[in-house]
């Protein structure tokens, strides 16, 4: 992070560009991504696996603008899916859909059918009843579907329990003690082709170990299924390697392929992985303006023009993200809780924050990449925030701020009420 997000004179840089300009040009809150460090974090996962065959599928739902999916296209990245609608934003970046695989618990008759029109690479399925649907739809469109069982471990991945989703008691996956049994059903169907296996343990991982545990526990099956003659041409191991917010240590994109392809000797699989937030998460901050200085009885709040809608992660997981000044200004040092100006206890940036700073002062909110503008809202009525590229000196606008007709423009009062 620090090779593209520093300090030059005082001034807050990304890349070449102080962020104090781009919110003179593009007005707060706004996101601002530098390519330079989505491309570093892609070649550091595609060089470690250099003389392996592999496809490293970008998890669109971390961050789906269409310039950071164009990014990593333009690199030879896959992508994960979740749903129809990020299939369309992959195939308008310029994705290409023969590396696309699609993950999630629920997708409906219209998606399945989006994406064998598309003809995507793989469907990780998560369910029995998945299997019969996508058998069906296939059928019906003479098309053959190429699948993967998303198979749940059971493993511990030590992370928030919202993000925790290898366990058995998580709705993801099919359980590990009827995958055999699924993949023999799937193996009947006439409109299935069984090319993979797939997991997802969680995100945020700081730790090598769950991912290896997995692995292991992964293979087993594999060994199961090639004693039933049934062969597979592909293991995804998902995404979920964390990054630092604050203090952690998660291991290096390096150290972490190692890991893996420690795990997998022997094994000539294609290896997909599907990372998303060490991709993008420290790739992006999130500019803010202060609006007001409120001193209070017990604490002082410095209430900022971004708020739980533009940026969820503090309200919904009580994450920590770094908040640096913009410009180091000579005010006195004081603790601030950094609010946002939404209708909610819950929305807050950051909690005791010492900052210099006085109204009008502009906040880098750090580590916004991931998670950020993809998971926000109109709540309250607040148009999203714009997004910004940065690329060396040049500073694009990648998405323009939301304006309030849009956020209404689907709208209408009842006639002759
Ligand atoms: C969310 C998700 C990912 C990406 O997770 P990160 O923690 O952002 O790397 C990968 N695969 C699946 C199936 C997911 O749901």
């Amino acid at each position: 992070m620090d090779d593209h997000f520093n300090y030059q004179n005082k001034q807050l840089h990304v890349e070449q560009v102080a962020l104090a300009d781009i919110a003179a040009l593009h007005g707060t809150p706004c996101y601002v991504y530098s390519r330079a460090a989505l491309t570093s974090g892609f070649r550091q996962f595609s060089d470690a696996l250099q003389g392996r065959e592999h496809l490293i599928c970008y998890a669109v739902k971390a961050n789906s603008n269409l310039a950071i999916l164009n990014v990593f296209a333009r690199l030879g990245a896959g992508f994960d899916i979740v749903s129809g609608g990020e299939l369309q934003r992959v195939l308008a970046a310029g994705g290409d859909a023969r590396k696309v695989v699609f993950s999630g618990v629920g997708k409906t008759v219209a998606e399945m059918r989006l994406a064998l029109e598309a003809n995507i690479l793989c469907f990780n399925v998560e369910s029995a009843a998945e299997l019969d649907r996508l058998n069906e739809v296939a059928d019906s469109m003479g098309k053959v579907a190429a699948i993967s069982l998303r198979v749940n471990p059971d493993v511990d991945a030590k992370t928030h329990p919202y993000i925790s989703t290898g366990l058995k008691q998580n709705k993801f996956g099919v359980a590990y003690t009827e995958a055999v049994a699924l993949y023999r059903k799937a193996h009947a169907m006439p409109n299935l082709r069984i090319t993979g296996m797939d997991c997802h343990i969680g995100s945020q991982l700081i730790e090598t170990s769950p991912f290896i545990a997995a692995v292991e526990k992964i293979l087993l099956l594999v060994d199961a299924l090639s004693s039933e003659g049934i062969a597979l041409e592909h293991l995804d191991l998902g995404g979920g390697l964390g990054i630092c917010y604050q203090d952690e240590t998660p291991p290096a994109i390096t150290d972490y392929i190692a890991a893996l392809l420690g795990a997998l000797q022997g094994r000539t699989q294609k290896l997909i992985l599907e990372p998303g937030r060490v991709l993008v998460g420290n790739a992006g901050v999130l500019l803010t303006r202060v609006e007001y200085i409120k001193p209070g009885e017990e604490k002082n709040f410095a209430i900022v023009d971004a708020a739980m809608n533009d940026l969820m992660r503090p309200a919904l997981y009580d994450a920590y993200h770094g908040i640096k000044p913009v410009v180091r200004e000579d005010h006195a040092v004081q603790n601030y809780e950094i609010v946002g100006p939404i209708c909610e206890t819950g929305d807050f940036i950051g909690h005791a924050r010492e900052l210099a700073i006085a109204p009008q002062s502009l906040l880098a909110v750090m580590s916004a990449g991931a998670y950020g503008m993809s998971m926000s809202s109109n709540y309250n009525t607040r148009p999203r925030a714009a997004e910004v590229m940065v690329d060396g000196d040049k500073v694009h606008l990648v998405r323009e701020r939301e304006t309030v007709q849009q956020l209404f423009a689907g709208e209408k009062i009842i006639a002759g009420l």
